[in-house]
């Protein structure tokens, strides 16, 4: 009921205006001067109808406007995801978009820790709703043993939107000839992470898991060093691993993949 009422007002307003105006008319037609301050007051009533007719229009056209404009940004935007899948014996990085954009990948940044990063410039421009893939730097997995940790970000262009993705950590298991056997994302639990102890250089291992980036995973080394430094010479820190802490995770990794069957 009163949905209705506000929706259809003008339509219930103005006819009960007109039909009070001639009823008033018809009382007092043969009286001219109530009929003439009968007519100035019906003019300045329809004057102030029509200034809220007016206002309420605007309020809706700007209502409008916000929403298109909100929808224009929305289909312009970049929706970029990707990752890293095992390809020859190689790995290869895939990149979608998800958007309704077409969009330019513009560079690639791939860091390795304590090392340079590899910067490549791109020019892969990846269409509304597919997926492209770029080679990665041969090196990760052509120097290393067994583990290969890093993470990529990427620089991305469209016409109206343009920025770098998040970094995103991923670990290669690599095998005989520099083959890759296996991808995972994150820094996979196997790397080992040696962190000094600043005060007396000695080295101890880090808990990587769950570390997106190697961003987090800076913040954790600078957590642990400080740590290390304050319980130094025994050691003590809540991101030391230990043989206690290896095989708990195993058993919940254990735990978590019986869940899964
Ligand atoms: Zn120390």
């Amino acid at each position: 009921m009163k949905k209705f009422v506000s929706d259809h007002t003008p339509a219930i307003v103005v006819p009960i205006l007109i039909l009070t105006g001639s009823l008033l008319f018809n009382h007092y037609w043969s009286d001219p001067s109530k009929t003439q301050a009968l007519g100035g007051y019906l003019s300045f009533v329809a004057a102030a109808i029509l200034i809220w007719v007016t206002w309420e229009y605007v309020r809706i056209n700007q209502q409008t406007l916000s929403l298109q404009k909100a929808q224009w940004e929305q289909q312009n935007k970049v929706v970029l995801r990707f990752g890293v899948r095992r390809s020859h014996g190689k790995a290869q990085l895939w990149i979608a978009n998800i958007g309704t954009a077409d969009f330019l990948i513009s560079e690639m940044r791939v860091r390795v820790r304590a090392e340079k990063p590899i910067v490549r410039n791109e020019r892969r421009v990846v269409r509304a709703g597919t997926r492209t893939f770029l080679s990665l730097p041969e090196t990760l997995w052509d120097r290393e043993h067994l583990i290969s940790t890093f993470d990529v970000r990427l620089r991305y262009e469209s016409q109206q939107d343009s920025g770098v993705s998040q970094a995103r950590g991923f670990t290669l298991l690599v095998g005989n000839a520099s083959q890759v056997i296996k991808v995972t994302r994150g820094i996979d639990d196997s790397a080992l992470w040696l962190v000094n102890c600043p005060k007396c250089r000695d080295l101890a291992p880090m808990v990587v898991d769950e570390l997106a980036n190697l961003d987090e995973a800076a913040e954790r080394q600078k957590i642990m060093e400080s740590e290390l430094t304050v319980s130094c010479p025994q050691h003590h820190s809540q991101w030391m691993d230990s043989v206690e802490q290896l095989r708990n995770r195993r058993a919940t990794h254990e735990h978590d993949s019986a869940k899964e069957d």
